[in-house]
């Protein structure tokens, strides 16, 4: 046996040495899950019966994926050239930053915003500019114009974004389009269905406009892992030449379809997460926690010098939240997921035991 103390072992390029490992909390989750905007309850009913259909000869063959894209293209309105699925919407963020980022560009992010785009643009040469909200994590616009210089490759803009809930105008989108023709435009629409507005329609019309969608969100799939770009033909043939044929499992181009067809199943959810939204609201207000406007499914709230124990004692209580501290601009604040109204309910009673043991705690000191 060698000496350990003296084994070499092989180092990675210095750029993956310079990287963070990121480790979210995605352990011992059962409990009421507020904590990762993920669907609270269930996929369709008709996903499940197709799952149950699979069979042990189905999983031998590798998947097929252009016969599923032409369906979701069309469900879209958009020619099979445009769309590609992905691995979830995170392959398509690392795809596309590996197509597009070299060293010497600049990828323009306005922040706080989705973690991983830092993750992925930090295994590039590329340079993060970020743009940073005031503090009502309204969209930076006029900032993000000002940043843009000839180096711009990338500007990915989540919309709604996460962690705030806040959303960027379909004007400020085209205007960002028009003002930076050398830039990919990344649209990350992953909370679409709950906000209700898309430039998915754009796509083809502006040049540098690459839309993306999940179906970890609304549609209940998270653990399918299943997103998609949809973009001008002539970026997706080169998005594609990095993206692997084989990345997308047959489990979810199997799902994809029924999950499509079930608008009802949907309509229902998304109905169901908006009332809840306005419920849970109005107990944050009664209970005089600040919460910034959201349009997605998910609220971002003030917790202030205790939101570690806040997240702690929601936690002891069955009920996961997301402590979004250490985003930028975001100290105090913990991000809340909605999910049914009567989950919300359950949530909103916790939320008032948990404040008062904080208030209580306080007074004590
Ligand atoms: N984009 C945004 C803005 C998100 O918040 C998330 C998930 N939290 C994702 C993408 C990831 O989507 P997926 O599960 O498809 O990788």
């Amino acid at each position: 046996m060698p000496d350990t103390a003296t084994v070499l072992h092989p180092t990675p390029s210095s750029r993956v040495q310079a990287m963070r490992e990121y480790h979210p909390p995605l352990g011992c989750r059962d409990a009421l899950r507020l904590d990762f905007n993920e669907n609270t309850l269930a996929c369709s009913p008709k996903v499940r019966e197709v799952l149950g259909r699979i069979s042990a000869g189905d999983l031998t063959r590798y998947p097929e994926r252009e016969p599923v894209e032409a369906i979701v293209a069309a469900h879209l309105g958009l020619a099979a050239e445009q769309v590609s699925l992905t691995n979830g919407v995170d392959e398509a963020i690392h795809v596309l930053f590996g197509t597009f980022l070299e060293s010497g560009d600049e990828l323009l992010l306005p922040v706080p915003t989705y973690t991983m785009y830092e993750v992925y643009a930090s295994a590039t040469d590329a340079r993060v500019v970020p743009v940073q909200a005031a503090d009502d994590l309204q969209f930076p616009f006029e900032r993000l114009l000002a940043a843009v210089t000839v180096h711009t490759k990338i500007i990915a803009i989540a919309n709604p974004s996460s962690p705030s809930g806040t959303v960027i105008t379909r004007a400020q989108i085209i205007e960002i389009a028009r003002r930076a023709p050398q830039a990919v435009l990344l649209v990350d629409e992953a909370y679409f269905h709950f906000h209700g507005e898309t430039v998915i329609d754009l796509v083809g019309t502006l040049p540098n406009l690459i839309v993306a969608r999940t179906f970890s969100k609304a549609y209940g799939l998270a653990g399918l892992r299943l997103g998609l770009l949809a973009g001008p033909v002539e970026l997706m043939r080169w998005v594609r030449r990095v993206l692997s044929p084989y990345s997308v499992n047959s489990l979810a181009l199997a799902c994809l379809p029924p999950a499509l067809e079930d608008v009802a199943y949907l309509d229902w959810y998304v109905g169901e997460v908006l009332a809840a939204r306005a419920e849970f609201e109005a107990a944050l207000d009664k209970a005089g926690v600040r919460r910034w406007p959201s349009r997605a499914n998910f609220i971002l709230t003030e917790i202030g010098a205790h939101h570690a124990e806040f997240v702690r004692l929601m936690s002891a209580a069955g009920v996961l939240v997301r402590d979004r501290s250490s985003d930028p601009g975001c100290d105090g604040r913990v991000r809340i997921t909605i999910g049914t109204r009567q989950q919300m309910r359950q949530a909103a009673l916790v939320l008032d035991k948990t404040l008062a043991t904080l208030r209580a705690g306080n007074e004590a000191q």
